[in-house]
């Protein structure tokens, strides 16, 4: 890959590249709908992802060019920059904006993008493009910034260039992921451990639904405001900032003040998947992947049952998962209504499990999933 993209850009800009950065995708293993309630997600980067090529130049612009997208631009260094629509290079841009209001760099650069991850399907290209583009200033030109700072560096241009309201799970997970390990990551006070996360003889599958994710906003600002009302009417007995300070049992204390079934629905998701995230961790603490699997599938039902964020797409891809032999867990990851599906898979199978996965989905659905193998991969690097 290195030496294909390094030819690439060439081509486009008649010199070599002087440096080779790579940052992954990520996707959560397991703690959904569980970032805006302050509770714990397990997130690991994996092997997809974004490179980001660079050279110098001597006309005081960046040139940003990306093999995924035809526009292009050349855009003069300055202290600062605004938002110019909704262009791809707004993601790296973003990130200009913010070291520029602290640094000033010394050259142009050339910057040349590729992504092998699938955009726009929840397993979060634009925290990997935007973590590339903070890690790759950073080490270029030794801008002095702490690991913890790119992150949220990178968050900060989601936010407020961008304008999308994401938490930190995302930039956290691309920027410090490792190979064969998890993050578990308290998403109300940003303390995080890495736990091992051998998949010894089996893969990470993921499954793209090719659903376009219409609803998907509505429906999360939805689920949040449910969230909301919950920890309201708990709050008339108990003080909590959070849903996620209940465990299952203080909560069965004082649900019954939760008026709206649904709402009773959506905080009982919260409470308990935040429990299964300390499932989850210990299990892989024992080696137990089969007990990992279990949770995976429960994670989903409840996603399916209490929360309702599913939908026909991620639920074809699971209920395949669930009668073939060859899986030992799977669920839906990110926001749900569509994007991936994640699957551990037995390595070996990887053929049979697409073949077999792609007619079950073209039957059920009517168009085809796509299919992606990965590992659990190492965060920001430079090559
Ligand atoms: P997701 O993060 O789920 O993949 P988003 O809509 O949040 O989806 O971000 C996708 C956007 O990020 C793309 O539309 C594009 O603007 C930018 N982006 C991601 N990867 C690349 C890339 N390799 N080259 C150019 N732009 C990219
Ligand atoms: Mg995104």
């Amino acid at each position: 890959m290195k030496a294909e993209l390094t030819n690439k850009f060439l081509e486009k800009y008649g010199q070599e590249p002087t440096a080779h950065y790579f940052t992954p995708g990520r996707v959560n293993l397991i703690g959904e709908h569980i970032d805006y309630n302050g509770g714990l997600v397990m997130p690991c980067a994996v092997t997809l992802g974004t490179w980001l090529l660079m050279a110098p130049n001597n006309d005081n612009v960046i040139r940003f060019k990306s093999i995924n997208f035809e526009e292009e631009a050349t855009i003069e260094l300055k202290s600062a920059y605004e938002k110019t629509g909704p262009e791809w290079f707004n993601y790296p841009l973003g990130v200009f904006n913010e070291i520029l209001k602290k640094h000033t760099l010394p050259t142009g650069l050339d910057l040349l993008f590729y992504g092998n991850i699938p955009i726009g399907s929840g397993l979060s290209s634009s925290a990997s493009i935007e973590v590339a583009m903070a890690y790759a200033l950073n080490d270029y030109f030794k801008l002095g910034y702490e690991k913890i700072e790119l992150p949220l560096l990178a968050q900060k241009v989601e936010n407020e260039f961008i304008g999308v309201n994401c938490g930190i799970m995302d930039q956290f997970a691309v920027a410090f992921g490792e190979t064969d390990k998890a993050i578990v990551l308290n998403c109300d006070n940003l303390k995080y451990k890495i736990v091992d996360c051998n998949l010894g003889d089996y893969s990470l599958a993921i499954i793209n639904t090719n659903k376009p994710r219409k609803l998907a906003e509505s429906k999360y600002n939805e689920r949040v405001a449910e969230c909301q009302t919950a920890l309201a009417q708990l709050n008339q007995e108990i003080k909590l900032h959070n849903l996620c300070e209940l465990n299952a049992e203080k909560f069965a204390l004082h649900s019954h003040l939760i008026t709206d079934e649904s709402v009773l629905r959506r905080a009982t998701h919260v409470i308990k998947e935040n429990d299964r995230v300390n499932h989850a961790a210990k299990a892989l603490n024992e080696g137990n992947l089969t007990e990992f699997g279990r949770l995976m599938y429960a994670s989903h039902q409840s996603l399916k049952d209490l929360y309702e964020v599913t939908g026909a797409e991620l639920d074809a891809v699971v209920d395949f998962c669930k009668d073939y032999e060859h899986v030992i867990g799977a669920r839906m990851t990110g926001a749900g209504f569509g994007g991936c599906a994640i699957a551990l898979l037995k390595k070996g199978q990887e053929e049979d499990f697409a073949k077999q996965l792609t007619d079950y989905y073209v039957e059920r659905i009517g168009y085809p999933a796509a299919i992606y193998i990965s590992e659990i991969g190492n965060g920001s690097s430079r090559i």
